[in-house]
C-alpha cells in the first residue's frame, strides 16, 4: 500500500475486507469442532514465521489479511472446542462476537455518561440483571465490567481495603484458602500487602475452606492487635468447582465486621441453574462478588465483572477528577464508570452481554448451564463404573477430577503420578483433545472442565476411551520394567 496518512480505505475496500473477515469467522464457527483443539509451538518456530522489523511501507491489505488468516489464527489452541477440557474453556457465542465487533467499529468510549449515555445505561441495566440474579440489592447495589476476573478481584480488594481501612492498612489482615485463585494473591501483592498480612486457610478433604481454622486465625490476629478486614471465599474453585461454606463465612464476617468478597469468577454463572443456585447458597450475603462472563456466561474475551452490595463503595474508592473532566460531571444517577473502577478509557463491554441475553434469552443460558452440570455428573457415573478409574474430586459445577488407578494393580503413588502425567502428555500430543493434569492432595490427577454446551457426552466418552488405551499401554510397560528389574 502507498503511504496513506489519513489511514482510510475506500468504501469498496472496506466492504470487501470486512466481508472476508466475516466469512472467515463464520467458517471458523462452522468448522472449529472438527479441527484439533491443541496447538503447541516453540519460540524459535514462531520467530521463524513472524519475527521482522516494522515495515516502512505497507503491503497489499489482502496479503496481510490472508497471511494472518492462514498462519496467525491457526497457531493457537481453540478454547471453544468441544474437546478442550482444560483450564476454563471459553465457549463464546456468535452474537457476542458480532456485538464486540460493533462496539469496536463505533469505537465507543464507555468511560463517562456524557460521552456515551446509552453505553453507560446498558452497563447499569446488565449489572442490574446480574445483581438480581445474585439477590444483591438492585437499588443500592452496583458493579462494573472489567477485562476479566483478575481485574475484578483487584478492584474488589482495593475497594474492601479503602472502605475498611482507609489509607492506613499497616495492621490489616486478609484471609483466603489454599484453593483461592492465584489472581487474588497477585492482587494482594499489587496493592502492597506484605506476606505477613495474608493468611492462607487450609481446606478440608472436599477442598472447602475450613471454618474452624478460619475462626482460629481471626481470633489469633485479634489477640495480636491486628485488623482482620477481608475474607475471600471461593464459589467454584478453578481446580475442583468446590464452593466454600459461604453461609458460615458470611456469618463470621458479619459478627467480626469483616468484608466478605466472593470470587465466583468460575462458578458464578451457575446461579442461573436450579442445582447451581442451591450450591451457591449464601453468595447473596457477600459484600462483593467477582463473576467472569467470558467463562460460563459464554462471552468472548475480555469480560469480567465485579458486583457490590453498595455502589457508593466503588465511587468512594475510585473517584479522582482530572481538570479536563470537570465539565462533564452529570448528576449522580448518571454514572461515570471511570469513577467506579481503575480504567478511564474503557471499551463498551456491556453490549455483548446485553445483545446475547436479549437474543438468546436467559432460558437458553439456564439450559446450557444445566447441561454442563449434568454432563459432568454423567461423566462421573461412567468413570465410577470402570475398573481403571478413581474419582478424586466428584463432579461439581461442571468440573471433575479423576485418575487412572486400575483395581488389579498395587501401584505406588509415584507410579500412578507417572501414568496420569503420561496420559495427559500423550492425549495432548495426539492433538485429539486438550486434557491437562492438576495436583490435588499431592496426587497428579486429570481434570475436566465441561462448560462448553457444544461438548457431547460422546466426545467425553471418546476421550476417556483414548485415555484408557494410553493408560493400559503404560501400565503394561511399567509391569514389564518391574518384572525385568526384579
Ligand atoms: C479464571 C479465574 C480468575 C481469573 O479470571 P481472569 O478472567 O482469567 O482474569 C479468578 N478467579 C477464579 C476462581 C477463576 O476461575
Amino acid at each position: 500500500m502507498k503511504s496513506n496518512p489519513t489511514l482510510t480505505l475506500s468504501k469498496e475496500e472496506m466492504k470487501s475486507y470486512g466481508y472476508k473477515i466475516i466469512d472467515t469467522i463464520v467458517d471458523h464457527f462452522e468448522t472449529q469442532n472438527s479441527k484439533s483443539p491443541v496447538y503447541q509451538s516453540t519460540r524459535a518456530e514462531m520467530d521463524a514465521l513472524f519475527l521482522e522489523e516494522a515495515p516502512e511501507q505497507g503491503e497489499k491489505i489482502e496479503d496481510v489479511l490472508d497471511f494472518v488468516v492462514a498462519t496467525v489464527l491457526k497457531k493457537t489452541d481453540i478454547l471453544s472446542h468441544p474437546k478442550l477440557y482444560s483450564f476454563v474453556p471459553g465457549p463464546s457465542n456468535y452474537i457476542s462476537v458480532m456485538a464486540d465487533t460493533l462496539a469496536t467499529g463505533f469505537n465507543i468510549f464507555s468511560g463517562g455518561w456524557a460521552n456515551a449515555p446509552a453505553a453507560a445505561e446498558l452497563e447499569i441495566v446488565t449489572i442490574n440483571w446480574l445483581l438480581k440474579l445474585f439477590k444483591l440489592p438492585t437499588k443500592k447495589g452496583g458493579g462494573i465490567f472489567t477485562s476479566g476476573g483478575s481485574m475484578a478481584n483487584l478492584t474488589a480488594l482495593v475497594t474492601a481495603r479503602w472502605q475498611k481501612c482507609g489509607d492506613d492498612f499497616s495492621k490489616a489482615v486478609i484471609y483466603l484458602s489454599d484453593q483461592t485463585h492465584s489472581s487474588n494473591m497477585k492482587a494482594i501483592r499489587t496493592i502492597g500487602f506484605k506476606k505477613e498480612q495474608v493468611r492462607i486457610i487450609p481446606t478440608d478433604l472436599e477442598f472447602k475452606m475450613s471454618i474452624n481454622k478460619l475462626k482460629n486465625a481471626i481470633a489469633k490476629d485479634r489477640l495480636e492487635d491486628l485488623d482482620p478486614f477481608c475474607v475471600i471465599g471461593t464459589a467454584g474453585a478453578t481446580n475442583t468447582g468446590t464452593v466454600d461454606p459461604l453461609k458460615e463465612i458470611a456469618k463470621i464476617c458479619k459478627e467480626e465486621k469483616i468484608w466478605f468478597h466472593v470470587d465466583a469468577a468460575y462458578g458464578g454463572a451457575a446461579i442461573l441453574s436450579k442445582k447451581g443456585k442451591s450450591i451457591l447458597t449464601g453468595i447473596e450475603k457477600a459484600d462483593s462478588i467477582t463473576v467472569d462472563p467470558h467463562k460460563w456466561f459464554f462471552q468472548p474475551y475480555e469480560m469480567g465483572c465485579l458486583l457490590v452490595r453498595n455502589h457508593k463503595w466503588l465511587s468512594n474508592t475510585f473517584t479522582e477528577k482530572p481538570e479536563y473532566l470537570r465539565d462533564i460531571e452529570g448528576n449522580t444517577s448518571e454514572i461515570n464508570f471511570y469513577d467506579h473502577g481503575i480504567q478511564l478509557t474503557r471499551r463498551f463491554r456491556a453490549l455483548k452481554f446485553y445483545m446475547s441475553i436479549k437474543s438468546f434469552g436467559l432460558q437458553s443460558f439456564r439450559e446450557a448451564i444445566d447441561y454442563s452440570i449434568n454432563l459432568a455428573k454423567k461423566t462421573e457415573e461412567h468413570l465410577r463404573k470402570s475398573t481403571c478409574w478413581e474419582i478424586v474430586s466428584p463432579a461439581t459445577l461442571g468440573i471433575i477430577n479423576f485418575r487412572y488407578h486400575p483395581l488389579s494393580e498395587n501401584f505406588s503413588e509415584k507410579k500412578l503420578d507417572v501414568i496420569n502425567q503420561r496420559i495427559s502428555q500423550e492425549i495432548i500430543s495426539s492433538e485429539e483433545a486438550m486434557l491437562v493434569t492438576t495436583i490435588l492432595q499431592n496426587q497428579i490427577v486429570l481434570r475436566m472442565c465441561l462448560i462448553n454446551p457444544r461438548t457431547k457426552f460422546e466426545d467425553v466418552l471418546q476421550t476417556i476411551q483414548k485415555c484408557e488405551e494410553i493408560g493400559a499401554k503404560i501400565q503394561k510397560k511399567l509391569n514389564d520394567i518391574t518384572i525385568y528389574s526384579s
